[in-house]
């Protein structure tokens, strides 16, 4: 019987290399083991959020599991069918829902019938998706690939008090994903800031808008302090919107105590002014998350897809070495005049 086996210190050496086995593990039905998971970190090993993910994963396809425990840092995973369904996952305190939902999305999304996904955790934590970032960014491009995907935000949840809440439909497409070419972003039609800002003093999310607004040039019709409800707090997110024609980014920076709000701001500043600065498609985040939904479609249609990014992080790199260990493709990159480009295309094994 075929097995994928990892080693989950190579390359970025993170839980990123977790998550996106258990994904192609279901997608394709091939058992995964991976040992030193996260050997990187420093508390190496599944943390609590890491273990939401295999339980998930082990919920939508009736994986027989063995080393889920916390600490574990090895893991066996064999896939059932994939059961589209209503699930509700409680990822704890502010775990992050976005990852759990990244971990089980792309076997959903191939299931045979509806599903709907409630989530429960952090919707905004540093290092993590922020939900914004999952509807604008990330959910349009499924939808360009044929899947229906619906994501509403009902409650936020910061970190650590978490109590977020996340509700996700998705309808698989009826002829299977279709690749594309993402390899310019488009002309601007929409940039602005939102700092939200529940149960912390409105100053602080004015101040931040206002480094925003110097650092642009923006008026004030793109700064904006979104409603909130002041239980869903203390929590700050500072996020930039950049729609363009082909692709929305949304950069996000977190209030800390220990952060001034001008230094807030600096954070999201320097991030946006890296992608401007590069005229490719996508940003670093896009740029690893968008790679395996791609590589799906790819596969499926024994196809070809690019896309260009600003910049070609660790975790993209890693995530396309682990996509090549489940699916018939072939990953390569290389810089290019708007930063890098991403080629994915079949090959026969
Ligand atoms: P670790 O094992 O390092 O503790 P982890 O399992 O919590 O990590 P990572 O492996 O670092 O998570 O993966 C984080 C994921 O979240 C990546 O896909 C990354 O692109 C995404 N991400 C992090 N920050 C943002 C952000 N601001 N906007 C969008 N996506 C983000």
């Amino acid at each position: 019987m075929t097995i994928v086996e990892l080693d989950g210190s190579v390359g970025e050496g993170g839980g990123q290399i977790l998550r996106t086995a258990l994904s192609l593990s279901m997608c394709t039905g091939v058992p995964l083991r991976i040992e030193r998971i996260r050997a990187k970190r420093p508390k190496p090993g599944l943390m609590r959020q890491h273990l939401s993910c295999v339980q998930a994963a082990q919920a939508i396809s009736g994986a027989a599991v063995s080393g889920a425990e916390l600490g574990s840092q090895s893991l066996a995973f064999c896939p059932g069918e994939v059961r589209a369904g209503h699930y509700r996952f409680a990822v704890g305190t502010a775990g992050s829902c976005t990852l759990v939902l990244q971990a089980v999305l792309p076997a959903l999304m191939q299931a045979e019938g509806i599903s709907r996904v409630e989530l429960s955790g952090g919707t905004h934590n540093p290092m993590a998706p922020p939900f914004h970032f999952i509807e604008r960014s990330f959910i349009p491009l499924l939808r360009r690939m044929g899947v229906g995907v619906d994501a509403s935000l009902r409650r936020h949840g910061f970190y650590p008090a978490g109590g977020g809440e996340i509700d996700v439909a998705i309808c698989p497409p009826a002829d299977g994903l279709r690749a594309f070419d993402l390899l310019e972003r488009g002309e601007p039609r929409d940039l602005y800031a939102e700092s939200l800002i529940p149960a912390l003093p409105r100053r602080v999310a004015m101040l931040e808008l206002q480094a925003l607004a110097d650092a642009f040039g923006w008026g004030p019709e793109q700064l904006r302090v979104p409603a909130v409800r002041q239980n869903e707090g203390p929590g700050n997110a500072l996020m930039v919107t950049l729609a363009h024609a082909h692709v929305t980014e949304v950069f996000t920076s977190f209030g800390e105590k220990s952060l001034s709000a001008e230094q807030v701001a600096a954070r999201v500043i320097a991030e946006v002014r890296a992608y401007q600065g590069a005229c490719a498609a996508v940003g670093p985040h896009l740029a690893d998350q968008l790679a395996l939904p791609l590589a799906l479609a790819v596969h499926r249609q024994g196809t070809s897809a690019a896309y260009t990014c600003s910049e070609m992080t660790e975790h993209a790199r890693t995530n396309l070495a682990v996509i090549q260990e489940f699916l018939s493709v072939r990953g390569e990159f290389h810089r290019c005049e708007s930063g890098w480009r991403v080629n994915i295309s079949a090959h026969q094994r």
